[in-house]
């Protein structure tokens, strides 16, 4: 056995539920049910954070840090300072702009220059001298794309590369134009009623199967909202992840290389139809023969055993609150629109500006500039603003930034979720806590919610995800002990024999082979002579 890996595969399935494996495991047969009888499969993973957002879950995984740590708290914030939301990936850089293949023009510049550590993926590229080769999207990738409006996409921070555009030509998204998207298994297999409650299907589809990826005039952006929401777009991006492995020779340098696949449309289909779907049962069964072909791919370029994976998800999903309501259970919505005109109006008897706050954006709320600062001074203003947000329906708290500043020790599991989530400059200045069940939402008041499904309040649905380590130096098992999703980059640290600037997971130790071998030094012995120390 080598040192070290070849190559870390890294996989990100977009709001996959630690509880989907539970569920339809049974009904797998190829990639997803590899992981779990080859692999070590950790059934108590959880988020131990409040923000579970996209942006955070994925940089919380690449880097082994918490928002706290890595400073990526939500899809977006507040910008105090430009006074305008702004996303996490957002780059303003002078020169730094979106580039698509195949002839696509993408507006935007996005990279990961907000990010405050370093990836798993750059330490190992900058501690090792194997020529690592990165593809993925982080601070420096050899290669990275994303799609966006139809077309792959990357930015002038990471160049282009032919195979993707040599990709992008041979089978364009429009090539799944007119397909339709139906039921893998007989009916009798599926969990759910067929029409899920509350859903909300992209345009152009209704609540039940087939789904004709039919666009409203061709291939146009309603044609692409449905292919992104189908099956056919994470085939698409095995394929390419295939393509990845052949033309850039993964895993064949003296070194570890590196390949991240982010896996998007269990999300798209979990917004639309919600986690008590068909729709969401059926992706998972096209999503495990995806991810079989892939380990097969990576079987016969890199070699069973030399490869390691790990496959988690960057955040799961609440049910659809008016499908819970039928339950008679308090479940509901959270209208920050509401929230905030309650904010406003407990302030009217005192002198503060008009509006008060800037910005609500999830749990975060903002005040103008100068606000909190007066707030602070004022306890009765502060008061009458912390009754009126606790008198609405679905509030279950209110943190305040000090209260979350600094990780304080606390018994309260909310307050210290909030505070794995707090970055200074980025959060909020209160924080709403809702109850369980209540969704955070931000649609204007009188206008109907454009999805069924929503994340990001810190409760188990949203934070238990799965964590699956397959491959080198992986000890198969099932491990019942609480861990969290940013155990796997010092995992991964470990079995590639580098250290991680700052990190908040562990090593996943209980799940590497024993004896567990410290990889062994990739520089080649060098026949100069070395200063010795004294
Ligand atoms: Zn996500």
């Amino acid at each position: 056995m080598p040192a070290a890996p070849k190559l870390v595969v890294l996989l990100v399935v977009d709001q996959m539920r630690g509880d989907y494996v539970d569920k339809f495991l049974g009904q797998w047969s190829a990639g997803l049910k590899r992981l779990v009888e080859e692999g070590a499969w950790f059934r108590d993973a959880a988020y131990p954070y409040a923000a579970t957002e996209t942006c955070v879950g994925h940089a919380t995984i690449s880097t082994g840090a918490f928002p706290a740590t890595h400073g990526m708290v939500a899809n977006a914030w507040w910008d105090r300072q430009d006074k305008k939301m702004v996303t996490c990936t957002e780059d303003p850089h002078p020169g730094v702009k979106n580039i698509g293949y195949a002839g696509a023009t993408p507006k935007g510049a996005d990279t990961a220059w907000r990010m405050a550590v370093p990836s798993f993926a750059e330490e190992l590229k900058f501690q090792t001298s194997g020529g690592t080769r990165i593809v993925t999207s982080g601070h420096r990738a050899n290669a990275a794309t994303w799609f966006d409006g139809g077309a792959w996409v990357t930015s002038s921070a990471y160049g282009t590369q032919p195979f993707i555009e040599e990709q992008a030509k041979s089978h364009p998204a429009k090539a799944d134009f007119g397909k339709t998207w139906s039921l893998a298994l007989p009916a009798s297999a599926y969990w759910y009623d067929e029409k899920s409650l509350g859903a909300v299907p992209p345009e152009g589809w209704d609540l039940t199967f087939p789904h004709l990826l039919g666009g409203k005039t061709g291939a146009d952006d309603t044609f692409y909202e449905q292919w992104a929401s189908s099956p056919y777009a994470d085939t698409a991006l095995t394929e390419l992840a295939e393509k990845a492995v052949d033309a850039l020779d993964l895993g064949k340098t003296p070194g570890t290389d590196f390949l991240a696949v982010s896996y998007s449309s269990v999300d798209y289909v979990g917004h639309e139809f919600g986690p008590r779907s068909r729709e969401i049962q059926d992706i998972l069964v096209r999503l495990d023969q995806d991810l079989g072909k892939l380990f097969a791919h990576l079987d016969q370029k890199v070699g069973r055993g030399n490869y390691v994976v790990a496959l988690s998800a960057d955040h799961g999903v609440a049910p659809i609150p008016e499908d819970m309501q039928s339950t008679g259970a308090d479940a509901g919505v959270v209208h920050l629109p509401e929230l905030e005109e309650r904010i406003e109006k407990a302030l009217e008897p005192f002198s503060y500006q008009k509006p008060a706050v800037a910005q609500t954006r999830g749990s975060d709320v903002y005040f103008a500039p100068g606000v909190y600062d007066k707030l602070r001074q004022d306890p009765v203003a502060f008061d009458s603003v912390r009754d009126a947000v606790l008198a609405q329906p679905g509030v279950a708290a209110v943190y305040r930034a000090e209260e979350l500043r600094d990780r304080p020790a606390t018994d309260s599991p909310a307050q210290r979720a909030m505070a794995y989530s707090y970055f200074p400059g980025r959060s909020g200045d209160l924080f709403i806590l809702p109850k369980p069940y209540w969704l955070m939402d931000g649609t204007p008041l009188g206008t109907r919610r454009s999805y069924g499904a929503g994340h990001s309040e810190p409760y188990n649905y949203n934070q238990h995800v799965p964590v699956l380590l397959m491959g080198f130096g992986i000890q198969p098992g099932q491990y019942f002990e609480p861990i969290t999703p940013a155990d796997i980059a010092p995992t991964f640290a470990a079995l590639c024999g580098i250290t991680l600037a700052s990190r908040d997971g562990h090593v996943l130790g209980q799940a590497l082979k024993k004896p567990f071998v410290p990889a062994q030094p990739m520089r080649p012995k060098s026949t100069s002579p070395v200063a010795s120390s004294p």
